[in-house]
């Protein structure tokens, strides 16, 4: 397909499909992913050995207060019980998701067609970086335009030689977990070279940051460079604090919200694994609607970011249904209207997942 014909369409890994069939679409949520790179080896003998067990309840509330610790919880490698917790989202009335498994995590976009045909649920799938320590030793010596050629090749043809095309553009910044870091060269060229593949190509971007510190900068490196702040969603919004200031200033600057903690209010309990803050679902939705009171209504995203084991139904999570099953009974009760929730859940997906127009 060209370009032009991709406007106004969204790229799945099934191939594209008119934006306007997306449907219910959940902005960010893993379901085959490997990172054990974060593993924090316990020192305490008997904590080693619950650091090798498979997440079961038996040892659920111990992997929730040490998330990094345990193996298992850190690895989404099986296909099939990817497509019985999907299935949950589909039959809870959920259509679409977008699977932001990039470079560094271990992505399976083979996988992700088997998942997709398997359940019926949309998957589209994202391309670009996790943090740096992730980064390949190669990317040091590739200048900004080539690494936007390999993301623009993972949109145009297939990621990872594979024909299966991306949809969606993301970097991370400011680390993972317990590896918390500034911005790095090589991030403002990872991010430059996101711009050029945006433009390139019209797909939106996300941007990952847990440190609210660090998102001013971002914004100003990604406009600098030439990316459409209206088609840029900062992700993990909910990770930033209860600091009333900051969504303004970002929503004038153009870009989305990304709520995408529901379901884990329990990370609040453990600022000692590198989050500076999360909301529960109850503060969250009283976030989004001080956000809708203030005029921003059109650039609120929400999602649950299922990335840990134990956050799938059959481990004992909330799993990829919980937003629709649990949150939108909450959003109703504070008073979030039937016509706002469709306006988050279906609208400003579909607005910012279909291609805009190239700009060279
Ligand atoms: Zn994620």
């Amino acid at each position: 397909m060209t370009k032009t014909e991709m406007v106004g369409k969204a790229q799945t890994v099934l191939g594209p499909i008119d934006a306007d069939s997306l449907g219910v679409t959940l902005i960010h949520e893993h379901l085959l992913l490997d990172t054990t790179f974060l593993f924090v080896e316990p020192t305490e003998a008997n904590e080693k050995v619950l650091a090798h067990q498979p997440v079961c309840l038996e040892n659920l509330n111990w992997v929730l207060h040490h998330l990094f610790s345990n193996l298992d919880n850190l690895r989404l490698d099986d296909e099939q019980m990817a497509i019985n917790n999907l299935l949950l989202f589909k039959q809870a009335g959920g259509n679409t998701i977008v699977e932001p498994s990039i470079r560094g995590l271990s992505g399976n976009p083979l996988g992700l067609v088997r998942i997709s045909q398997a359940t019926g649920v949309n998957v589209i799938m994202a391309t670009g970086y996790y943090i740096s320590m992730t980064y390949p030793p190669k990317l040091a010596a590739m200048p900004e335009e080539e690494v936007a050629d390999e993301l623009v090749q993972d949109i145009t043809a297939g990621i990872d030689g594979t024909r299966v095309r991306a949809g969606f553009l993301k970097g991370a910044y400011g680390g993972a977990g317990p590896f918390s870091t500034g911005i790095e060269d090589s991030d403002r060229k990872v991010m430059r070279a996101l711009a050029l593949a945006q433009r390139r190509t019209g797909a939106a971007i996300g941007i990952h940051t847990l440190r609210k510190d660090l998102v001013a900068e971002i914004i100003e490196i990604l406009g600098e460079a030439g990316a459409d702040l209206n088609r840029t969603i900062l992700i993990h919004a909910d990770r930033w604090g209860p600091d009333p200031l900051i969504f303004p200033k970002l929503l004038q600057a153009g870009c989305y919200v990304e709520f995408d903690g529901f379901g884990t209010a329990e990370l609040g309990l453990v600022p000692a694994e590198g989050f500076d803050y999360q909301l529960n679902d109850a503060q969250r939705c009283d976030l989004i609607l001080r956000l809708i009171t203030q005029g921003y209504l059109k650039r609120i995203l929400v999602s649950q970011d299922v990335f840990f084991k134990k956050s799938l139904q059959s481990c004992g999570g909330a799993g990829y249904a919980h937003i629709l099953l649990n949150a939108v009974p909450l959003m109703r009760h504070k008073g979030i209207t039937e016509e706002q929730i469709h306006t988050i859940l279906v609208e400003n997906p579909k607005r910012i997942l279909a291609f805009a127009p190239v700009k060279g």
